[in-house]
C-alpha cells in the first residue's frame, strides 16, 4: 500500500510492522481468503462483515469487487499502549471513493484489528433492557427502550422464531453510524441522512437515536421465514404495522401507523377525488419524513390478513414473492381485495382506524 507524506509519531520499525499486517488483511480480503485470525475477538463477526465491505469500498459494497480505486494510508496514531489507530483512503482517477478507519492492537507480537466500534465507544454507559443491550454516550429513553424489546420479543414470537438478544448503540445520527464502524467517508452514502443500521451480527445502530428499531428487526426476522425473494410492498406493509415507519418525526419520535393513518384521512378530506389506487402504484410524497403512503396502504391490508387469516395468512404475504403482480395475487386470494376493488376495499379498511 502506498502512503501519503504525514510524519508520524510511532516508531518506524512498529509502522513497518503494522502496515505489513494491514497490507495483508487487506490483500486477503480483496481475494476472498480467510482473514478472521486477524481480527480481534471483541465483536468478530461485526469486524468481519464490515472489513468484508471494503472488497466493494462502500459500507454497501461488499458484493462488489472494485479495482478502480487503490487504498493509501494516511494515518497512523497510537491511542493507547500497543494501540493504533489507522485511516486507509480509497482513491482513484482523483476521486476518493472511501476513507477507512481500523484500530489495530499488537498483542505478543501478533497484529490483531477491529473496526473502531469498541475503542471509540469504551468510555459509554450501558443498559440492558430484556434481550437488548443499550451503548449510549449521554441518555436514553427508558420507556422507548421497554417498548422495542418487548416489540422484538413479539415479532419474532408470531412469526414461530426464537427472540434474539441484540447489542443497541444510540447514535444521533447516520454518519456516527458509520464513523463507529469505521466508514470516516463514504461517497456512496454521503449526504444520505436519517437512517440507521443492522441488525448485522446481532448489532443495531439507531435512526436519529431512536430505542425503537422494530421495523428492521421485523424485516430481519421475517428474511429467516420466506423461502421467495422479498416483496417490497407486502413487508413494508407489515413493518409499518408491527414496527413502525422507520424514520423519525421532528420531536425525534418515531412515526407511527396511526399518526400516518391520521395524515392520510386529512389528506383524502382535502382530496376527495384521490384514488387509493393511484396513491399505491404512484406512491407520491404526501406523508412527512420519508415514510410511504404505499406502505402504508399496504400496513391496512396486512393488518385485515392478520385479523382474518392469522399468521399463516400473514406468512403467506410474506411469501408471495417479488412484484406487484403477486402480492395481489396472494391479497386476493386471502382477503379478497384486488385492483378492480381496491379504491373501495381500502377505503372500508382505513374507516376502522380512529
Ligand atoms: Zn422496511
Amino acid at each position: 500500500m502506498k502512503s501519503t507524506v504525514f510524519s508520524s509519531e510511532v516508531p518506524k520499525d512498529t509502522q513497518l510492522k503494522i502496515k505489513q499486517a494491514l497490507d495483508t488483511l487487506i490483500y486477503r480480503i480483496q481475494n476472498n481468503k480467510a482473514f478472521s485470525s486477524a481480527i480481534d475477538s471483541t465483536g468478530a463477526t461485526l469486524s468481519e462483515t464490515i472489513f468484508g465491505s471494503i472488497k466493494g469500498v462502500g459500507i454497501y459494497g461488499n458484493t462488489r469487487n472494485d479495482s478502480l480505486y487503490s487504498p493509501q494510508l494516511i494515518n497512523l496514531h497510537a491511542i493507547g499502549a500497543n494501540q493504533y489507530f489507522i485511516s486507509v483512503a480509497y482513491i482513484g482517477n482523483n476521486t476518493l471513493k472511501a476513507i477507512v478507519n481500523f484500530e489495530a492492537a499488537i498483542h505478543a507480537n501478533r497484529i490483531i484489528f477491529s473496526i473502531p466500534l469498541f475503542y471509540l465507544t469504551r468510555n459509554w454507559k450501558i443498559k440492558k433492557v430484556g434481550r437488548i443491550t443499550y451503548h449510549y454516550a449521554d441518555n436514553i429513553n427508558m420507556k422507548r427502550a421497554a417498548i422495542f424489546n418487548k416489540k422484538n420479543t413479539r415479532i419474532a414470537k408470531k412469526l414461530g422464531l426464537p427472540p434474539e438478544n441484540f447489542d443497541f448503540y444510540l447514535v444521533d445520527d447516520y454518519f456516527d453510524i458509520l464513523k463507529l464502524l469505521g466508514y470516516a467517508y463514504d461517497s456512496e452514502t454521503a449526504g444520505h441522512e436519517n437512517d440507521g443500521f443492522g441488525p448485522v451480527n446481532g448489532y443495531i445502530f439507531s435512526i436519529m437515536h431512536n430505542e425503537d428499531f422494530s421495523h428492521d428487526v421485523f424485516h430481519y426476522y421475517a428474511d429467516k421465514v420466506r423461502t421467495h425473494s422479498r416483496n417490497s410492498a407486502a413487508e413494508e406493509g407489515i413493518a409499518y404495522s408491527w414496527g413502525n415507519a422507520y424514520y423519525t418525526d421532528e420531536h425525534g419520535e418515531m412515526i407511527s401507523q396511526g399518526h400516518l393513518v391520521k395524515l392520510l384521512k386529512q389528506y383524502l378530506l382535502q382530496n376527495p377525488n384521490a384514488s387509493l389506487l393511484d396513491l399505491f402504484n404512484k406512491n407520491p410524497s404526501i406523508l412527512p419524513s420519508k415514510t410511504k403512503v404505499r406502505s402504508l396502504l399496504a400496513s391496512l391490508i396486512s393488518d385485515e390478513v392478520e385479523r382474518r387469516k392469522g399468521i399463516s395468512g400473514i406468512k403467506a404475504l410474506i411469501d408471495c414473492g417479488h412484484g406487484d403482480d403477486n402480492y395481489f395475487k396472494v391479497v386476493n386470494q386471502l382477503i379478497g381485495i384486488n385492483v378492480v376493488n381496491f379504491n373501495v376495499e381500502e377505503k372500508r379498511l382505513l374507516d376502522n382506524y380512529n
